[in-house]
């Protein structure tokens, strides 16, 4: 089934990710239809995952339904599906319900998978966090290894409470950090657990953690990670993963039933389907309008984009420079429908800012915002305002704050649950990167390219 023509000029957005929804609004007074397409009916806000896998925040707080964001723009339609593939010539974007979507304007927003980059076993064995199912499916995992190991006093030396990290850039980090703040409220749950201690080992090959930040902030970040009990091991590479354990390149194994592997991204796979040579991971070169080379009409976006004019760089794969690229395109598309010129794109940094748990947050700022640089408490209560203000949905910002301040104050986090569903293996881990380009962002470690 194709999706008949409309009238008014048709732009396809495919992920309905920062990106997809910064395009969306941009065009939402615009003369043109516009039809989002996503794998899910919501919007996954991601850098609060880490929250949802160590029982933070509940799964419903981080994500908002996509019909209800674009339900007053009048131009805006959603349709629930995954997109396989692209008929560029005939301007169609196939379904694998076998359906197919014109579009006289295609903008692919569809973000970007984890790369393996060849580890053995990490496809099969490790976590990621890419989507709400998996921040959903780590947090059952993580609490029953408490419970298996509250039925067994030699768990811990099987590794059930040990869990490991790779890749400590700010994904990493943060889930460190959680992970450890999880223990001290879980272990009041399990009297049984008393001669048993949980750990997290996070597993980085360069020098240091976050590895984009200053270094004043990434001493201050290993430091406090060090203080709170995190085992961080600096210079090391994850080399293969079991089941039940995960090799290192000293030669250590470490026995564990958790890997969470946060280790570098690349490009969604659908960069494939377009039909052009790939950059560094696997991001698509386009123009410095965000469109292919010899196809204006299809736009990349995000996570999967390129940096317009080079075929080396990369810009962050971080929400900003997403939601700065989708308005950009709305831009270019208005501007093309009234006949006038647009400017080329340009990304304005914003600064970076991670957190490292309770009070300990670290922020940095752009030159031209002064370059300042703060940690600890202001840093995280600056993190707290950021992710409050960008969390998509007003129920959404007063449920997480809410949350945010009960735990603060009792010392607990409610969202305990243990949910049937699949455990291992996960779908948003690309095939082995044949090209082991750096994630250059934000959250991405470069870590498993050079274990490779
Ligand atoms: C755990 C984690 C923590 C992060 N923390 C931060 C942070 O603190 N700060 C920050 O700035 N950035 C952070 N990021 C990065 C940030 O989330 C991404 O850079 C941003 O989401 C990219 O936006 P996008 O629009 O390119 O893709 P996404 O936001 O990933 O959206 C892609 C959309 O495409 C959809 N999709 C994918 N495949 C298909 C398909 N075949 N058919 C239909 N739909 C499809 C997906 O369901 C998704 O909705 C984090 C990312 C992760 C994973």
């Amino acid at each position: 089934m194709t999706t008949p023509r409309t009238k008014r000029h048709h732009v396809l957005v495919v992920g309905a990710g920062f990106g997809g929804l910064a395009v969306a609004r941009s065009l939402r007074r615009s003369e043109v239809d516009v039809t989002l397409v996503d794998q899910h009916n919501f919007h996954t806000f991601q850098p609060l995952l880490y929250q949802v896998a160590t029982s933070g925040l509940g799964a419903e707080d981080v994500a908002h339904q996509v019909r209800g964001i674009v339900r007053g723009h009048g131009n805006a339609r959603f349709r629930l599906g995954r997109v396989t593939d692209f008929d560029l010539d005939g301007r169609r974007a196939r379904l694998d319900d076998g359906s197919e979507l014109h579009y006289d304007t295609l903008v692919l927003a569809a973000g970007a998978v984890y790369g393996d980059y060849g580890v053995a076993g990490v496809r099969e064995h490790a976590f990621v966090l890419k989507s709400l199912q998996e921040a959903v499916e780590l947090r059952s995992h993580i609490l029953r290894q408490f419970e298996a190991a509250a039925l067994d006093a030699h768990a811990a030396d099987e590794g059930r409470l040990t869990f490991v990290i790779a890749g400590a850039g700010p994904t990493g980090v943060e889930m460190a950090g959680a992970l450890v703040e999880l223990f001290a409220v879980v272990r009041k749950d399990y009297p049984e657990l008393a001669a048993q201690q949980p750990r997290v080992v996070l597993v980085e090959p360069t020098a240091g953690v976050l590895g984009p930040y200053t270094s004043a902030t990434r001493a201050y970040a290993e430091r406090t990670l060090r203080r709170r009990g995190v085992d961080v091991r600096l210079g090391t590479s994850i080399v293969r993963v079991a089941r039940d354990h995960v090799e290192l390149d000293d030669g250590e194994r470490l026995a564990t039933h958790t890997l969470v592997w946060a280790a570098g991204v690349r490009a969604h796979p659908l960069a494939e389907r377009l039909g052009v040579t790939l950059g560094p991971g696997a991001r698509v070169p386009v123009t410095d309008r965000l469109h292919l080379e010899e196809r204006p009409e299809v736009f990349v976006i995000g996570d999967a984009a390129g940096v317009p004019g080079h075929a080396t760089r990369a810009y962050p794969q971080v929400a900003q420079v997403a939601i700065q690229m989708g308005k950009h395109v709305g831009r270019v598309i208005r501007a093309r429908s009234s006949g006038t010129a647009s400017a080329p794109f340009r990304y304005r940094d914003r600064g970076q800012m991670a957190i490292i748990g309770r009070n300990a947050g670290v922020a940095e700022l752009p030159k031209r915002f002064g370059g300042g640089r703060f940690g600890g408490f202001p840093g995280w209560l600056a993190w707290l305002f950021i992710h409050l203000i960008y969390l998509p949905g007003h129920q959404n910002r007063v449920s997480a704050l809410a949350t945010w301040v009960y735990n603060y104050f009792t010392y607990d986090r409610h969202a305990r649950l243990v949910l049937d569903g699949r455990t291992r293996g996960s779908a948003a881990v690309g095939a082995s990167a044949a090209d082991p380009s750096p994630a250059p962002g934000h959250r991405a470690s470069d870590a498993a390219r050079r274990a490779a």
